[in-house]
């Protein structure tokens, strides 16, 4: 059983996706994660998003893994655990161009492909219900407003130490959005029968629930 999510930055994806995959003991696939892991390794390698022909070398070169059970799952990057990494500002604002590559997309998809040929499991993303697993069981598009995702986002950086303004935030997100939206290649938009989630003023419980819910009955 696949339970697919996508869903612009912020909308509330990431947190539920775990939650969900831990409540039906399902593993979680974190596909934004695989592409934040790809940019990481460019980065450092000093490759520029416009050199396919590095990228496409050192896709078969990396290798990315999940480890833990949800909600706590760790991804892991050529053995070493990337987690927080991932989660850096060098790499969130370079992520959307290098995703944006269809050497990137096609090895990635492949991989998240053969990961949901193994085991039941959630995933989220921005193109889960659209490409990837079109005939997913549950397939959920989730939007919130962009002041609501700023806020969040807000909370997730002062977890981190970051102070950041909500005017500076909303602008970040307005940019990654309209840069996902627009881009030629497996662009953000609502799939065919996928239902659409507003999580504007919904509490986490309430959105898990909605997501349990409909999974339930394709649980054998
Ligand atoms: O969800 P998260 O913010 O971690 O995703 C990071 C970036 O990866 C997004 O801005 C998006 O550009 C890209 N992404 C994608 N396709 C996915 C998941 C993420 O293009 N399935």
């Amino acid at each position: 059983m696949i339970v697919a999510i996508d869903g612009p930055a912020g909308s509330g994806k990431s947190s539920t996706a775990r939650a969900v995959a831990a409540r039906l003991k399902v593993a979680f696939l974190d596909t934004g994660a695989m592409y934040r892991a790809v940019t990481l390794k460019a980065l450092r390698m000093g490759i520029a998003f416009t050199d396919d022909a590095a990228l496409e070398r050192i896709m078969p070169q990396t290798s990315i893994e999940f480890e833990g059970a949800a909600p706590d799952t760790r991804i892991i990057m050529d053995g070493e655990d990337v987690s927080a990494l991932v989660r850096g500002d060098d790499v969130t604002k370079n992520v959307s161009d290098y995703c944006a590559r269809d050497v990137v997309r096609k090895s990635l998809v492949e991989q998240q492909r053969f990961i949901a040929s193994k085991s039941s499991l959630v995933c989220e993303g921005r193109d889960m219900c659209t490409v990837v697993f079109p005939d997913a069981e549950v397939k959920i598009f989730m939007i919130a407003s962009v002041t609501e995702r700023a806020r969040r986002r807000q909370k997730d950086f002062a977890a981190m130490g970051i102070d950041k303004t909500i005017e500076e935030l909303e602008e970040e997100i307005a940019a990654r959005d309209a840069k996902d939206s627009s881009r030629a290649n497996s662009p953000l938009k609502k799939a065919d029968g996928a239902v659409e989630m507003d999580t504007t003023g919904m509490t986490l419980e309430e959105q898990i629930d909605f997501i349990v819910d409909k999974a339930l009955p394709f649980l054998s």
